[in-house]
């Protein structure tokens, strides 16, 4: 068993209810149990058009599937809760991300880890922090020491 941490995220329909029913199907995965889960957060677009807002969250959990396995149960999660991938970026049900898996580092066709773009994102940061305020991402170093760089993202937490 080894500890991974899953970034959820939601702007379509009911973004909260979407997350906390992706919590309780992550707890549902194989093999897997559901550690630990930040509360939830809202990253307001900028102006007053635009998308609708994104809710994010980041889960921990306690795992003995491999990476790839790990990707797999996360997508079949996601197409259950009607993800589609129209066009890259586009608005979705839910978005299901493995951030870190233990301390590897993995790259493959399919999945890269560390997320490779974790570092850069508030919504993704503040929420593992809140899990853990020593978090190492691989070859980066502590996660805290990232926020300095995305200070300026418009990121609140809900509840
Ligand atoms: P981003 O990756 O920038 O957050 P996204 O989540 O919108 O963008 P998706 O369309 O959900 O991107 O995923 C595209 C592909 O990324 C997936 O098909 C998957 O194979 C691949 N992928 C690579 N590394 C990972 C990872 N660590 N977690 C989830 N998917 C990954
Ligand atoms: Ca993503
Ligand atoms: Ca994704």
């Amino acid at each position: 068993m080894l500890s991974a941490y899953i970034g959820l995220g939601s702007n379509l329909g009911d973004p909260a209810a979407q997350l906390c029913a992706a919590l309780a199907a992550l707890s549902r995965m194989p093999e897997t149990r559901l550690a630990a889960r930040s509360s939830l957060y809202r990253s307001a677009p900028v102006g007053d058009a635009g998308p609708p807002d994104f809710v994010n969250a980041v889960a921990r959990v306690e795992t003995g599937l491999a990476a790839e396995a790990l990707l797999d149960a996360l997508q079949g999660i996601e197409r259950a809760h009607g993800r589609e991938r129209p066009f890259p970026g586009a608005p979705r049900t839910l978005d299901l991300d493995l951030l870190l898996y233990g301390s590897q580092r993995i790259a493959t066709e399919r999945l890269s880890v560390p997320h490779p773009r974790m570092h850069e994102r508030a919504f993704v940061l503040l929420p593992l922090l809140e899990l853990d305020p020593d978090a190492q991402i691989p070859d980066l170093g502590a996660a805290r020491d990232c926020l300095c760089s995305v200070a300026g993202q418009n990121v609140e937490r809900m509840r």
